[in-house]
């Protein structure tokens, strides 16, 4: 008996191991020789500038090139392009049987300034210390662009063969920069790129509170970023003499009826899933309000509770709010002018200039015009959610439930933006899977001494080796 149930064990054993390759090694960790590896060629980014004021990308991408010709990626299959020679992109792909489209990786290759006098140490200096990478860009994001370079060599080295191409885009400017490299690359290079959807790094959320994984927030939507001026105009005069009008009562009144207005409430796809898998995870009175915004109609006191917080209540809406004023030119003088910035988070599906609309309506003063202080789509392109497929999603979930048993997958929606945006509003379906876990207090990405837990890289770096193969493995 002990013995047939053994050879059926050896059997399904077989079983499994010829229809899901890796699958009972998911939780093994990659070789002290890749391990080393990503660590060089993480070191090898931080230590390249790549800042839009001194820096360039197209070092990096030349440094990144030569790892992946190491490895035996052909010239045809490795190419730096760009607008111009210190914008440099990395393009490079492994070909699969084309049984499915493509399958796309971003991420970028700029970092935001450092100035050395802001920092303890030097931030284009590799340092581990104290079980942390410190740089600038170990969080933000040259590690994701270290573990998908070590991804690929391995895929590579092991003559691996997925069912459709995996193309690897490391890309300048999305932190600042007149050329983003994800935009100029899809209007120049489409079909370099092109592909059946995408995964950035660069987005999402891989929550710990000191080292206990919380949640793998995967990001599938982001809202539109827009600035907008409200201006009040006068002709002002001499202050002993006020006049029944004046710019700065008018402004501030169209301010107040601002901060009172709620734009409505509308979920869609990912943060109706969102708010599902929320209301199971944070439980209690919370947890049943999340329900009840989910039922239809929606409870009315359920929202309205849910919008003090303002995580939720980002998700919920589309907020604007006055970030900054200036009016007036003398103390004893009437004010001129008085204008305000006006900061909005849009949510998908609605433009800028229809926000603008409703501005001026609620603003409800002719007095008061309210016009965009930044071009429009210069930000972030408005951009659909992207669907929460089966075949993107059931992948991720496979891999993290075999990594971090226990630890939820959350689909979410952005606040911010990311190139995510640029690639979803050219038709792509783009999904932020960040790998790596940050601690929910220490989050330093633009910020000083950024750093990333030396565990976490790892980690990722075994994570998105799995999920590759999940996502280009024979059905
Ligand atoms: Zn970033």
């Amino acid at each position: 008996m002990k013995t047939k149930w053994l050879l059926v064990s050896i059997s399904v054993l077989t079983f499994v191991i010829v229809l899901f390759p890796g699958a009972l090694s998911m939780r093994a960790q990659a070789d002290a020789a890749t391990r080393q590896m990503a660590r060089d060629i993480f070191k090898q980014l931080i230590e390249i500038n790549t800042t839009d004021s001194v820096g360039n990308t197209t070092d990096a991408a030349e440094a990144m090139a030569a790892w992946l010709r190491g490895a035996g990626f052909s010239d045809d299959d490795v190419q730096v392009l760009g607008p111009n020679p210190r914008k440099g992109n990395l393009v490079a792909r492994i070909h699969g049987t084309n049984a499915r489209k493509p399958v796309l990786f971003i991420c970028h290759l700029d970092v935001v300034e450092a100035h050395r006098e802001d920092w303890t140490m030097d931030p284009f200096q590799f340092i581990e210390k104290d079980g942390y990478f410190y740089g600038r860009g170990t969080e933000d994001i040259k590690e994701g662009d270290a573990i998908l370079v070590t991804t690929f060599i391995r895929l590579k080295k092991e003559g691996y063969r997925p069912d459709r191409d995996l193309i690897l885009a490391l890309t300048a400017d999305e932190e600042g920069g007149n050329f983003n490299g994800v935009a100029w690359l899809l209007n120049n290079h489409r079909q370099l790129i092109d592909a059946d959807f995408v995964i950035n790094p660069d987005a999402g959320d891989f929550e710990m509170d000191q080292g206990k994984k919380l949640t793998i927030g995967i990001e599938a939507s982001e809202k539109l970023y827009q600035h907008y001026e409200i201006k009040a105009e006068n002709p002002g005069g001499h202050s002993s003499l006020p006049r029944p009008d004046n710019a700065i009562y008018e402004l501030a009144g169209g301010l107040l009826r601002l901060e009172r207005y709620l734009f409505p409430f509308e979920l869609n796809e990912v943060t109706r899933e969102y708010f599902a898998r929320e209301a199971d995870i944070v439980g209690g009175a919370t947890g049943a309000d999340m329900k009840a915004i989910l039922s239809t109609p929606p409870d009315p006191a359920a929202i309205k509770r849910l919008s003090f917080v303002p995580y939720y209540n980002s998700r919920m809406r589309t907020t604007c709010v006055a970030t900054r004023v200036e009016a007036g030119h003398a103390n004893n003088a009437l004010p001129g002018m008085a204008r305000a910035n006006v900061n909005c988070r849009i949510l998908p599906g609605h433009t800028p200039e229809e926000i603008q609309q409703q501005l001026v309506q609620i603003m409800a003063d002719p007095k008061i015009t309210v016009s965009p202080s930044t071009v429009i789509g210069a930000g972030s392109h408005p951009n659909p959610p992207s669907p929460l497929r089966p075949d993107v999603m059931d992948p991720i979930q496979h891999v993290a439930a075999a990594m971090w048993p226990g630890v939820p997958v959350v689909p979410l929606m952005d606040a911010g933006a990311s190139d995510g945006a640029t690639t979803r509003a050219f038709g792509m379906p783009t999904y932020g899977v960040p790998g790596v876990f940050i601690d929910i207090n220490d989050d330093r990405s633009h910020g000083r001494d950024e750093r990333l837990p030396v565990a976490s890289f790892y980690e990722g770096v075994d994570f998105y080796y799995h999920l590759v193969r999940n996502l280009s493995s024979p059905q």
